[in-house]
């Protein structure tokens, strides 16, 4: 099973000191930064997935993550080196994709196939994803002949008409990369009345988008209906998915890989999930800067609370903190300096019990990722890129442990 981590341009400035919060003013960036198969070892995925409206951006939209230079020194040096794929303790497969959430809301996706099959042989992919089109719903109910289907029906004929193309295309040009075929559907059925076209075009490897809102029972609903007509060499991929607990499951349908940025993601989008332990999560110890945070920036202006009053009570949270870390102060008196700091930026969510139970199990002790070893407490400080990041990158580092212990293997190559 291989994980592919998407990327979003998401790395951690070496240089930033903790202390002071400054970085090396000659750092570049991109250049100086480092990813996270840079930072952790083994590294925790198989391989980046990266996609062109990541890349490129789509008219209309802010996804495009890339500036003008780096995505010509993209092109320019291939994924390989621009990601420095070999700089970890393993080599990393790359794979290429649209984007297709970008562009959802669109009447028929903004990419030609020839656009995309020259990004990805342009830039040295190892796999590349044909252009598709996302549907949303599940109504397993909706055959294709009502009414109901109409739009669906469409979104699934452009997917397999630009896989066709895809494929001819890739196939005249002798490519380098490996092509994909995507399945789309809204019900068991359809995901496996598309993996037949894909089959009969010539795809062994197909991803299957369109899973992220639906629940693993339909996921697994679907993979069923797949079983039935899956070429025994067929292999799947699946886009997006965050229910890890259900990959060796998925893995006896005939999934060999999947994408998911939840573990990243959670660091600083989740309410509680923020760090991960192997069997557990914590809720990481939230201290904004005063600089940072709107609410507090508003009670500051209001005339509620002073600038000064504001600084000195996230200072001291952090320094509190630290003391806790280095056994020099008692669990309440770092718990007490957080509830004061929150109580002036966040007055409504009371995460006391929450702190006190992330405080009394110090499981950036214990963890053996390279970013808790070097940084220690930092890493579960709620505050910054510099440290969300090196958090997500810890998370992923854990993920990668869960991954190869549910699977009972390592499977790397
Ligand atoms: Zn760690």
């Amino acid at each position: 099973m291989k994980f592919f981590f998407p990327d979003s341009q998401d790395q951690v400035d070496p240089t930033f000191d903790f202390q002071t919060e400054e970085r090396d003013p000659f750092r570049v960036r991109q250049r100086d930064d480092l990813y996270a198969h840079e930072v952790l070892k083994p590294p925790p995925f198989n391989g980046l997935l990266v996609s062109k409206a990541i890349v490129d951006g789509t008219a209309g939209s802010s996804t495009g993550k890339y500036t003008l230079p780096q995505r010509h020194r993209l092109y320019r040096q291939g994924a390989r080196e621009f990601f420095r794929l070999d700089n970890g303790s393993a080599p990393l497969k790359i794979m290429g994709d649209c984007g297709a959430f970008s562009y959802v809301g669109e009447e028929y996706p903004p990419y030609t196939v020839e656009e995309v099959v020259s990004f990805y042989e342009g830039c040295g992919f190892d796999y590349g994803i044909s252009v598709d089109h996302v549907i949303f719903q599940y109504e397993p109910k909706v055959l294709r002949t009502d009414e109901a289907a109409k739009e669906w029906v469409r979104r699934q004929q452009i997917t397999l008409d630009l896989a066709a193309e895809f494929w001819q295309r890739c196939s005249a040009s002798d490519v380098h990369f490996t092509p994909l075929g995507v399945t789309q559907g809204w019900s068991p059925e359809s995901y496996a009345y598309a993996v037949v076209e894909l089959q009969r075009i010539g795809y062994r490897r197909i991803a299957v988008g369109g899973m992220v809102p639906l629940k693993t029972k339909e996921i697994l609903a679907c993979l069923r209906a797949i079983d039935d007509v899956r070429a025994p060499d067929t292999q799947l991929h699946l886009l997006g998915i965050s229910r890890v607990d259900e990959i060796p499951t998925f893995a006896g349908h005939g999934v060999t890989s999947f994408d998911s940025t939840s573990p990243f993601r959670q660091a600083f989008k989740d309410d509680r999930d923020n760090y991960y332990a192997l069997d557990r999560t914590y809720v990481a110890l939230r201290v904004p800067q005063v600089d940072g945070n709107a609410k507090l920036k508003a009670r500051i202006r209001s005339g509620e609370i002073s600038q000064g009053q504001a600084m000195q009570l996230e200072r001291a949270a952090l320094a509190r903190l630290r003391e806790f870390d280095r056994g020099e102060i008692a669990l309440d008196a770092a718990l007490e300096a957080l509830d004061a700091y929150s109580a002036v930026w966040d007055g409504k969510a009371n995460r006391s019990s929450q702190y006190r139970d992330t405080l009394e199990n110090r499981p950036w002790q214990a963890c053996d990722c390279s970013i808790c070893k070097k940084v220690g407490i930092e890493t579960i400080i709620f505050r910054g890129a510099e440290r969300n990041k090196r958090r997500g990158f810890h998370n992923l580092h854990v993920f990668g442990q869960r991954l190869r212990r549910q699977l009972g293997d390592d499977d790397r190559d």
